[in-house]
């Protein structure tokens, strides 16, 4: 590929500069569309990470005395700045991540609203005067930033996942240790330079990469840290949040999903099928709200069947800067292997397959957009997020059984329905256990709406004006006039 455009190797970012691991230690970065390695990441040690904190206890000191207008002015400035590098950040993350060209645009064009976003809610934190019992007494409650965070941000967005983080915890006044994704560290980079670039003050944000266990056993029950912010498994989340508990830190878990997607009879089952296949497959299915559990009702089936499994076949896998591309590779070698096992799985339990299911040459890392139907309960996929090109797709004629599936496992991120009925949206909203519910369209994950789960897809929202929140410590004080 000898017209490939340049990857730029990654540093650690600590106390306003950008410089190598103390010990000279990288990892290896690779194109998930060649699988040939590209560049390198700094990886961070101990003495790293120990730098990162003090620039962060000096960052936190300079940054919380910045007006909530210059806070505003700083975000307003990286929201310019990643709007004119857009093209270069973009294409740094279709080499390291694989997503197609227009995906990685639009995502750090979302970066660039959120930055926006948060520069306005900066403006908007508000303490209060409760009145006294006496005349003489004076109440306040006051909304102070809470400190130093540790982030932990994954590799499926890498510019969207931090954007959140740094963007919230600045706006509130807050500093930050990040760990970026080791496997798409260059974006997320470029992400935390327009900060930098915009004025944010030295120590303010500090990037560090490395061994994700190393670090966040190290910087979650570490003293200075009073704040966690961590987006990725379940099961790496619970264990954080134990971790955390047992330090009594305050966290926010955005953790993973399987969305169930119920299509009921009186919608339109082409006109979905076709709108869905396009969500099912972006990113190559790597997104935490991807819809994944296809529950279709009695007549609606077969023809939604039908144009799903249609279109997803037609879909051309390849490289994300190639035009001809409509879906790109997995971000890596695990996510093929996790197809290959969980596609095994289903076939051996009885689901029908019915395009897709494999491998694509041994060069990079794609698998076939893939559809299944008629699957039960008990293969693999329909309890493991899929996190890949997969979908399920059952029919259901009770829609008390359809609540039921929808319920039926520990995650409440996101869902999906469609239907005209009002009746049945409210039925939906009713039963169906999840924080966020999408019907008709698929409008998650804007800056000015909350994101986030509940159940064992966590707690703490990102965006909207919840997103402000976990950075913020309330304080009351009161004073009686002598
Ligand atoms: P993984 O569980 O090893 O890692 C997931 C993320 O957590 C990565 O960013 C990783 O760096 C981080 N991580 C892992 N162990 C950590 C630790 N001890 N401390 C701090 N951070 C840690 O798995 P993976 O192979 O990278 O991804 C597989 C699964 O992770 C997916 O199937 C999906 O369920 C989940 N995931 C979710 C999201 C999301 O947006 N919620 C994003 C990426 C991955």
């Amino acid at each position: 590929m000898a017209d490939m455009p340049a990857y730029r190797s990654v540093s650690l970012l600590i106390d306003g500069a950008w410089s190598p691991a103390a010990s000279g230690r990288t990892l290896s970065v690779v194109n998930p569309a060649t699988g040939e390695p590209i560049g390198t990441v700094a990886h961070a040690g101990i003495d790293d990470l120990d730098r990162a904190l003090a620039a962060a206890e000096k960052g936190l000191a300079a940054w919380r005395k910045v007006s909530p207008l210059e806070r505003a002015r700083v975000l307003n400035g990286a929201a310019r700045l990643l709007r004119e590098r857009s093209e270069d950040i973009a294409i740094q993350m279709v080499l390291e991540q694989g997503k197609m060209i227009g995906e990685a645009r639009g995502e750090v064009e979302r970066a660039a609203e959120a930055c926006d976003w948060m520069a306005g809610e900066a403006q908007r934190v508000y303490g209060r005067v409760i009145p006294g019992r006496a005349g003489n007494i004076t109440n306040l409650v006051l909304r102070e930033p809470v400190g130093i965070v540790a982030a932990f941000t994954p590799w499926n967005f890498p510019v969207n996942q931090i954007v959140r983080k740094v963007a919230g915890a600045l706006a509130a006044g807050c500093s930050l240790v990040v760990k970026g994704p080791e496997e798409a560290p260059g974006s997320c980079a470029e992400l935390v330079r327009a900060f930098v670039d915009a004025g944010a003050p030295a120590g303010s944000v500090n990037l560090v990469y490395g061994t994700p266990a190393e670090i966040s056993e190290y910087l979650v029950p570490h003293p200075l840290v009073r704040k966690i912010s961590f987006t990725g498994s379940t099961v790496v989340g619970k264990h954080l949040a134990a971790l955390a508990g047992k330090h009594m830190k305050l966290t926010t878990m955005e953790l993973g999903g399987h969305a169930p997607v119920l299509v009921f009879r009186d919608a339109d089952p082409v006109a979905t099928a076709r709108a869905l296949v396009g969500n099912k497959f972006r990113n190559a299915g790597q997104s935490c709200v991807n819809p994944t559990r296809f529950l279709i009702e009695g007549d609606a089936y077969e023809p939604f069947a039908a144009t799903f499994i249609e279109a997803a076949a037609a879909l051309k896998p390849g490289g994300g800067l190639d035009p001809a591309t409509t879906t790109g590779p997995l971000a890596n070698i695990r996510r093929v292997e996790a197809m290959e096992r969980l596609t095994a799985d289903a076939l051996e339990k009885g689901a029908r397959l019915r395009t897709g299911g494999k491998r694509i040459g041994n060069a990079g890392f794609f698998f076939e957009p893939t559809v299944f139907t008629d699957v039960p309960t008990s293969a693999a996929l329909m309890n493991e997020e899929p996190f890949g090109p997969i979908a399920m797709i059952n029919r259901f004629d009770d829609r008390e059984a359809a609540y039921a599936e929808a319920n039926r496992l520990p995650y409440g991120l996101s869902a999906y329905a469609f239907t005209t009925s009002s009746l049945t949206a409210k039925e939906v909203i009713e039963k169906v256990e999840s924080a966020m519910i999408s019907f008709n369209h698929f409008g998650l994950g804007h800056p000015e709406t909350p994101f986030g789960g509940m159940k064992d897809s966590g707690y703490g929202f990102e965006g909207g004006s919840e997103a402000i929140e976990p950075y913020l410590q309330t304080r009351f004080m009161t004073m009686a006039d002598l």
